[in-house]
């Protein structure tokens, strides 16, 4: 059965008021800051800033600016971030930029067709808030839609290629309230740079060379996907110069009308014949979806860690909730004392993971949907009381998720959704002071590898849970319409004395956690810059086994760890860490596992 919110006409209704939002919020900005506006420019040649702050990251320094500062995963993107900063555009402004860069030259990864969180430190209210562009299901959508006739689980890719796991796409509706709050250069100029290169053409980047190459099978089933990036049946080469004239189409689109041009018109309709003709798997995702697709504000969720207050996205992320319960625990043992090369530090780091990630997978889901222990989650009582649990000198043999105090009593299963890492981190400051930090994705590397109209479509949905219950007991991140699947997402910004002292987050699934948790610590207590926090070795866990980043010195833990009652393996890790320090002036970095770099005056 299809369920439908609104009736054709109303639908057509509410899409106009929309548009008509846009136009007004288009005029104040053209009124605000006309000179704001970016010109595309020739940014396709790096310039000697981007060089200088690419040899910085290698060398393992932090970039210094006094003014603003940008750090994401692609210089092309940066510079065109720093462009509109430069200008005088803000933080919410050159984000903008950024990721419409971003959609083009690292596609695997983010863009239009996924979902994102976006947290936003407001100089002038000195408030912070977060915005949920979190993809949502389609309202056609059951809690069966990943379960086969006998209601096993799909394979995970048998559920991801394809229209089934496709969710309303939130980024257009994010960047378009983004600048509507905070913009201040004119919307339409902010498209310039991507457009530019979109028709102009840039050079494919090693790592997107790597990843069409490593995925060609899944690439091939699709023929526009094909068409684009297996050109004559070929993986596009690094260095080779290609160009998306759909997707700067679609981005002059945008830049007229505001984000009403993707969620209905004709985008709109590719998108969902794309979804519903999806050869052998489609997808139930409708005109009715798109039109209703709404970003959330919501409030910041805050876990304290010694003198500083770590604040982020709460649910439908599981990202701030999780990091904040992993350094809440933390924050009871003297990890400065202990030193990052100490074993105990990571048997301290490890076991507080296994425990966060236990109380992660039996409760944390969209709020909206499911009643959540959200405060109590990150209680200093009931953190103080789980960090007893480390007071040992060895391993947990057992893990067990705790009992926060929940606004209801209620009893869930605990959670079985699969994530593989792809997505980006984009952190900005501008000169006013305003602070961003955004994780953008579109699930998967490639996404549902389904593209319309030179854009990806995410595969978000496999993030709920496949099975929908337990043995009877429902999993509160089961698939339900409407509803936005539960993310690891941590887009962070460190507070202290109320004041943002460092944006920070990282692409990486469910590893993004410990990614961000263990910077954090290395930056708080091991007097790390934030380019050595990045940089420092991995060492992971979420469910039991240590993942140790192989070829790194994090591999010199494994006989301690061993010995301590851990299985350990090394592995790939590939964070997308990056992080910008407030400071007298500002310092940022990159993750040298990728290919950004951080950038400001
Ligand atoms: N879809 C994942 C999430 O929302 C992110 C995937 C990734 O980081 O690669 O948590």
């Amino acid at each position: 059965m299809r369920f439908s919110f609104c009736s054709a006409a109303l639908c057509l209704a509410l899409a106009q008021v929309a548009s008509a939002q846009v136009a007004l919020a288009q005029q104040a900005a053209d009124a605000l800051a006309p000179e704001v506006a970016t010109s595309g420019g020739d940014i396709q040649t790096l310039s000697a800033a981007a060089r200088d702050a690419l040899a910085a990251r290698d060398a393992g320094r932090p970039v210094a600016a006094e003014n603003w500062m940008v750090a994401a995963a692609n210089p092309l993107a940066v510079e065109a971030g720093a462009d509109v900063l430069r200008k005088g555009g803000t933080a919410a402004d050159a984000m903008i930029a950024v990721q419409t860069v971003l959609g083009l030259v690292e596609p695997q990864s983010s863009g239009l067709g996924g979902g994102a969180f976006l947290v936003y430190y407001d100089a002038r209210t000195g408030q912070l808030t977060t915005l949920d562009g979190r993809e949502t299901a389609p309202l056609a959508a059951t809690p069966r839609l990943f379960q086969d006739d006998a209601g096993e689980p799909l394979g995970f890719f048998d559920a991801v290629v394809g229209g089934r796991s496709v969710g309303t796409p939130g980024t257009p509706a994010l960047l378009e309230m983004a600048h509507r709050k905070w913009g201040r250069a004119n919307w339409g100029g902010l498209f310039n740079a991507a457009i530019a290169l979109a028709e102009t053409g840039f050079a494919v980047s090693p790592r997107m060379a790597d990843s069409i190459a490593n995925d060609a099978d899944r690439l091939g089933r699709f023929p526009d996907t094909a068409a684009y990036f297996l050109p004559e049946g070929t993986p596009l080469k690094a260095g080779q110069v290609i160009s998306n004239q759909p997707y700067a189409d679609v981005l002059r689109a945008i830049a007229a009308d505001g984000a009403a041009a993707f969620y209905t018109g004709p985008i709109a309709a590719d998108i969902v014949r794309t979804v519903q003709g999806a050869a052998g798997n489609p997808g139930v995702l409708s005109a009715v979806d798109l039109a209703l697709y709404q970003v959330k504000e919501r409030p910041a969720v805050c876990a304290s860690y010694r003198a500083f207050e770590a604040c982020g996205m709460g649910p439908p992320s599981s990202g701030a909730l999780t990091v904040g319960q992993i350094l809440g625990m933390l924050g009871q043992y003297d990890l400065a004392e202990l030193g990052a090369d100490n074993p105990d530090s990571w048997r301290l780091i490890g076991d507080a993971s296994r425990l966060a990630f236990a109380d992660r997978g039996r409760y944390m889901a969209d709020s909206d949907f499911v009643p959540m222990p959200t405060k109590g989650l990150v209680d200093g009582d009931y953190l103080a009381d789980r960090a007893r649990l480390l007071a040992g000198e060895t391993a947990l043999e057992v893990v067990e998720p705790g009992t926060p105090t929940f606004d209801h009593a209620l009893n869930w299963a605990d959670d079985e959704s699969l994530e593989f890492p792809s997505t980006s981190h984009i952190s900005i400051v501008d000169q006013y002071g305003n602070v961003l930090s955004m994780t953008t994705t579109i699930e998967n590397g490639f996404g549902a590898r389904l593209m319309t109209n030179g854009f990806l479509l995410n595969n978000e949905l496999t993030d709920f849970s496949f099975r929908s219950h337990s043995d009877g007991v429902p999993i509160a991140n089961r698939l339900e319409p409407g509803k936005r699947p539960r993310s690891s997402m941590a887009p962070t910004i460190v507070m202290r004395d109320d004041k943002p002292v460092l944006a920070i987050g990282s692409p990486g699934g469910s590893r993004i956690i410990g990614y961000v948790a263990t910077a954090i610590v290395a930056w708080a207590d091991w007097g790390m810059n934030v380019q050595e926090a990045i940089s420092l070795p991995h060492a992971i866990n979420r469910f039991g086994t240590y993942d140790l980043e192989a070829g790194t010195e994090a591999e010199a833990l494994a006989e301690a760890l061993t010995g301590m009652g851990f299985e350990v393996n090394p592995r790939d890790l590939n964070s997308g860490l990056h992080a910008i320090e407030i400071g007298d002036r500002l310092h940022g970095g990159a993750d040298p596992r990728r290919e950004g770099i951080a950038l400001g005056e």
